[in-house]
């Protein structure tokens, strides 16, 4: 049996890889669709509030209103930077590569993952025409293929 639920959140970001508009700092409202195995014992399976309990206040506390940023990008030390000069807080969601969608999958479907739920397919729109659709098997794939440990990092830089 599959439990569909839909979460959403505002963040900032850009993708600094991109030579094209998505270079600019800019903003999605990201919509997000799990779609959860679960086994039915009884009447229920897993109740929607054991998720909404979970995956809400996750995405509120880490994503919501944050910035998406790449801790490879340059942008990321001149905002560190400027928290540190300035007293600011600014909510920075790190990823260990480009803020791209298919990282943001891969980033999502880990966090939830790890919460204990049975994830089997995301659905992560970034506009209202874009949505792709990201399952078990590209997790492992990108798992395997260590999306985010392959980018080099700044000890290997130099
Ligand atoms: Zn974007």
């Amino acid at each position: 049996m599959i439990i569909r639920k839909e979460y959403k959140f505002y963040a900032a970001h850009r993708n600094e890889e991109l030579q094209d508009k998505c270079r600019n700092l800019h903003g999605h409202r990201y919509g997000i669709v799990c779609h959860f195995e679960v086994q039915r014992t009884g009447s229920y399976s897993t109740l929607f509030s054991d998720f909404d309990e979970k995956i809400g206040p996750f995405l509120k506390e880490h994503y919501d209103h944050g910035m998406l940023i790449n801790v490879h990008d340059p942008l990321y030390a001149t905002l560190k930077q400027h928290m540190e000069v300035h007293g600011e807080d600014f909510k920075l969601r790190e990823f260990q590569g480009p803020t791209s969608v298919e990282n943001l999958a891969y980033q999502l479907f880990t966090d939830i993952t790890e919460m204990g739920f049975e994830l089997v397919r995301l659905d992560v729109q970034e506009t209202d025409t874009s949505v792709i659709t990201y399952d078990r098997e590209d997790w492992a794939r990108d798992q395997k293929a260590q999306i985010f440990s392959s980018v080099p990092t700044a000890d290997t830089a130099h």
